[in-house]
Parts: C-alpha cells; sequence; structure tokens
C-alpha cells in the first residue's frame, strides 16, 4: 500500500518516533485502554508534493480559532486509538492533518482517513500558544504515570512546587533532565477549555511538565523523545520517593547545599 511517508525518511523518522514513545508508554503502564495523547508539529518535515495532496475527507472544525497554526502540519494519534497499536503502526492508529487558512478547521491527508483525537481542541492551543511565543517546542504529550498521579491525590504536593523541590532532591539528575520543575493544574473536567487554558497558563509559568490532579501529566519539549524523557525523569524520582516511604521512611532528600552546589556547577535556574 502507498504511503505518504514513501520517500519522505525525515517525516517518515519523526513518525516512527512518536511509534517508539508510544510504546515506551504502554510498556511503562501509563497507557491502558485509549489513554494518553501525543501531537507532534510536523510542518518542518511536509514538502511541496505533499502539500498539494487531496485532502481525504472535508474539511472538519478545530472548535476554535489559532491564528498562530496557518499552514502548519501536525501528526496526531486518533480518537479511541491505543498508544500500543500506534507503537506497532503510527499511520492506523495516528493522522496526519493540515490547518486551512481558516485557522479553525483542518483537513486529513494521510494513509487512512484516522479521525484525530477529541483532544485535538487542546493540543493545538497549546502548539498555537507555544508558537505564538517563538518556542522551539514542537512536540505535546499527555500520558497517565501512575506514581505522579498517585502523588496528586496528597492536597500537600498540589501547592506550587512543593513536589518539584521533593523530587529535585530525590536523585541529582532529576533537576538536570527537569530543570523547570513540575507544575500543577488543580482537578478540571477532562477535554474542558477549562483545562486547556490552565495547561496553557501552567507552561507560560515557565514548566515544561504539568500535573493535572488526580489525572495525569501534560509536557511540552524540542521533541516527543525529549518530552517523553522528562516525563520519565520525574516520575522515576516519584518512584524513589514511594520506594523509600514503602520501606518505612521518610527519605532525606539532597541537602539544600547539594542542591545549590548541583545548579551552580551544571548552570541550572535557581
Ligand atoms: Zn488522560
Amino acid at each position: 500500500m502507498n504511503s505518504i511517508l514513501d520517500n519522505r525518511p525525515a517525516l517518515k523518522a519523526g513518525i516512527w518516533k512518536v511509534a517508539e514513545v508510544a510504546g515506551y508508554l504502554w510498556q511503562k503502564g501509563w497507557a491502558e485502554r485509549n489513554g494518553g495523547n501525543i501531537t507532534v508539529n510536523i510542518t518542518d518535515y511536509v514538502d511541496d508534493a505533499l502539500r498539494a495532496l487531496p485532502a481525504l475527507e472535508a474539511p472538519r472544525p478545530i472548535g476554535t480559532v489559532l491564528p498562530h497554526l496557518k499552514g502548519c502540519w501536525f501528526y496526531c494519534k486518533g480518537t479511541q486509538k491505543r498508544m500500543r497499536d500506534l507503537a506497532r503502526d503510527p499511520m492506523g492508529n495516528g493522522s496526519v492533518i493540515r490547518i486551512l487558512d481558516d485557522c479553525a478547521s483542518y483537513e486529513i491527508v494521510a494513509d487512512a482517513p484516522v479521525a484525530p483525537t477529541s483532544e485535538l481542541p487542546s493540543h493545538l492551543s497549546v502548539h498555537n500558544y507555544l508558537i505564538a511565543t517563538g518556542s522551539p517546542y514542537k512536540a505535546s504529550l499527555h500520558t497517565h504515570p501512575i506514581e505522579l498521579v498517585a502523588m496528586t491525590h496528597a492536597k500537600k504536593f498540589l501547592e506550587k512546587d512543593v513536589a518539584t523541590r521533593l523530587l529535585w532532591s530525590m536523585i541529582p539528575e532529576t533537576k538536570a533532565f527537569c530543570p523547570r520543575g513540575l507544575g500543577m493544574v488543580p482537578y478540571m473536567l477532562p477535554s474542558s477549555v477549562e483545562l486547556a487554558d490552565a495547561t496553557i497558563r501552567a507552561i507560560d509559568d515557565d514548566y515544561d511538565v504539568v500535573m493535572w490532579e488526580k489525572h495525569g501529566v501534560f509536557a511540552v519539549d524540542v521533541s516527543i523523545m525529549d518530552a517523553f524523557d522528562q516525563v520519565d525523569v520525574l516520575n522515576k524520582a516519584a518512584q524513589i520517593y514511594i520506594s523509600a516511604r514503602n520501606m518505612g521512611f521518610e527519605p532525606a532528600g539532597m541537602t539544600e547545599e547539594q542542591m545549590k552546589e548541583l545548579s551552580d556547577v551544571f548552570g541550572l535556574p535557581k
């Protein structure tokens, strides 16, 4: 079967990176059923021949107007599709879409008319924000990391930067690889405009990884692998914290002096 990935090695590699990450999400136990979403800005990989291809279906409304997305192309997980299936068949479980000039609708230009995730408006709103601010970030990831979600069931960890400081102090690499820490968004209805807006406010507050209380994380970065890595590093720190608690003690954590030395030597934000 012909694929739009044929003879487009950069686009193909980019989409297979998403498949690789989808496999990791499943292996980690973070992607039950159709849980989680990935949207990647693939505009840089799109050539004139691809731009000239007809859409597979009539345009669909995004549900909002996103002026910075004019002419942008995205790969996104399909609605009701599973990460474990996307891992072996990214074009059968995800979609390539182009945003139309009205910035309010999109068309599917892909191998099959796979409808994008119902979370598309919120993911695209984040990408619209990223482009508006000149960010180099191209990828957004939503997933359900077990230990991080568990922590949000305790009120004390929902206060600003309480979880960040705890997680950073569990193992030095956490601050080195997640220097902006973990933002917190209080519980809001999944898929709601309010949740999307609060997520953008948290990203604007300089977080790359935002925790949704009792739900999951939303992460942004230059690539899908980098977004995954930040969540993986933070969840590892949460696992170390929980392991210590399971052994019956509150972990000491790195000292303030050790954290300061780390920040000074590696040039991390204070
Ligand atoms: Zn979710």
